[in-house]
């Protein structure tokens, strides 16, 4: 037994657990876990814990269905939003493995981004991430079901009264504290009822396990509340949407940030760069994971601070990459502003880490950065400065993942295979349903 294992049996024994859930996602990103008594807990990082994987999205065909789920110590929170007295619960982050050939399983999200860090590693660098994920808060209806209504009619870093939701967003940060977070910073977001919370950076695995606890820990204690908390990328036409952009720096083994550089313009190293051109270069690929659902183009048009564009800059926030000026050396990074927090975030990050690295390793050329505000280009201009654009669907953004060997490697191919099943069928079923939309303009027309 480890010297983390034993810290958390003490912390169960200590904290009166009685309930372990072990938790693990599937493909799509949605947090499952199963609960099993807390005095398992040794049981469970000597042999894993065995479950039928048959039920849970893309992982197994039906005769192979035996999973393993092996808890990681260092993920252990106790869960904030249960009544203490009725006993506490606790849970862990695990990884998963095949019952009959005892290697790790690869439809395992986890896995595939354990994957891009030890390529990461390999070449001679840690990954650090971190992600600034926004939500809407909704009413609930009388039956307790999610509204449009928002919250409040608050505008950026708006305060109480106007912010209503500052009791609400001051719980869910105690519950994140609780957790083990470190909350840098949180704001009323641009748009009514939207918020940002945002954590400090960590290594990208962390981050990841994060990012999931994250979306856990807001809808739990929403709903306390009485509100529904989405992450949906675009839930009301026409004002902002929610993304999750993702900031990304390499360091190397001796603690050193890679991509700083003192005497470059920006501060960004020849790493930086070229690590910037390869997430440039992958970029269409990198949509189908980052941002993964059909909801999710509705946000990435022009006008709402999303970007739309294939290009990175110092100050725009219309570009795909932004470089945030950076106070000190440690803190020089690429922000992707692309990602949308309903992406499965092991995934997402895991595929932008293989599309910097690949740009390290073949030495691509990165462009000038875009200063202007790309929003108000014509087509032309575009043309001028040679600006792609990210797909326009889910439909475009599956091709592109499936004509993008790098990318479609980087899931693997069980998940690559089953990714994009899922998310054609999604599509499929998307192209052929009559909106409201249609309804309103054309029913009472023709
Ligand atoms: N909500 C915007 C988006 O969709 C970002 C706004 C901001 O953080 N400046 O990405
Ligand atoms: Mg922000
Ligand atoms: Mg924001
Ligand atoms: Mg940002």
């Amino acid at each position: 037994i480890t010297e983390a294992e034993q810290a958390v049996l003490d912390d169960i024994e200590e904290n009166d657990i009685d309930f372990l859930r072990l938790q693990f996602t599937d493909i799509l990103g949605t947090v499952k876990n199963v609960s099993v008594p807390a005095r398992q807990a040794e049981k469970a990082f000597a042999e894993g814990i065995y479950f039928d994987g048959s039920s849970i999205e893309g992982f197994v065909r039906i005769q192979e269905s035996d999973m393993r789920l092996v808890p990681d110590p260092n993920t252990f929170a106790i869960l904030p939003w249960r009544n203490r007295e009725d006993g506490a619960s606790a849970r862990m982050i695990c990884d998963v493995y095949n019952t009959t050939s005892g290697e790790p399983f690869e439809g395992d999200p986890r896995r595939v981004l354990r994957n891009a860090l030890d390529r990461a590693h390999e070449m001679g660098y840690e990954v650090n991430a971190a992600p600034e994920p926004e939500f809407f808060l909704f009413e609930e209806d009388e039956e307790g079901r999610a509204t449009t209504t928002t919250n409040d009619a608050g505008g950026y870093f708006d305060l109480a009264p106007k912010d209503l939701a500052s009791d609400v967003r001051r719980d869910i940060i105690y519950g994140l504290e609780n957790m083990g977070f470190e909350v840098e910073a949180s704001h009323h977001e641009v748009a009514e009822g939207q918020h940002e919370i945002n954590f400090e950076y960590d290594d990208a695995l962390t981050t990841a396990d994060n990012v999931a606890t994250f979306r856990t820990v807001v809808r739990a204690i929403a709903a306390q509340h009485d509100y529904h908390a989405t992450f949906m990328p675009k839930p009301i036409p026409e004002i902002n949407g929610s993304g999750m952009h993702t900031h990304i720096s390499l360091f190397t083994e001796d603690g050193e940030n890679a991509f700083h550089d003192e005497d470059d313009e920006f501060n960004l190293s020849e790493e930086a760069r070229a690590f910037t051109a390869g997430v440039l270069e992958h970029a269409p690929a990198i949509t189908a994971v980052a941002n993964p659902t059909v909801n999710s183009y509705k946000r990435l048009v022009p006008g709402y601070e999303a970007p739309v564009y294939v290009a990175w800059s110092d100050r725009n926030r219309s570009s795909l990459i932004r470089k945030p000026a950076a106070r000190v050396p440690a803190a020089s990074r690429v922000e992707l502003r692309s990602p949308d927090p309903s992406c499965n975030p092991y995934l997402a990050i895991a595929v932008m880490i293989h599309a910097g690295l690949d740009g390290i390793e073949q030495d691509l050329e990165c462009p000038d950065p875009v200063r202007e505000n790309i929003y108000e280009f014509d087509e032309q201009k575009r043309e001028e400065y040679g600006i792609d654009t990210l797909p326009a669907n889910l439909g475009e953004a599956v091709d592109a993942l499936e004509e993008d060997d790098a990318m479609f490697d980087a899931l693997g191919e069980h998940i690559g295979e089953k990714f994009v099943e899922a998310k054609r069928q999604e599509f499929e079923e998307y192209l052929i349903d009559v909106s409201e939309w249609e309804l309103d303009r054309y029913l009472e027309t023709f």
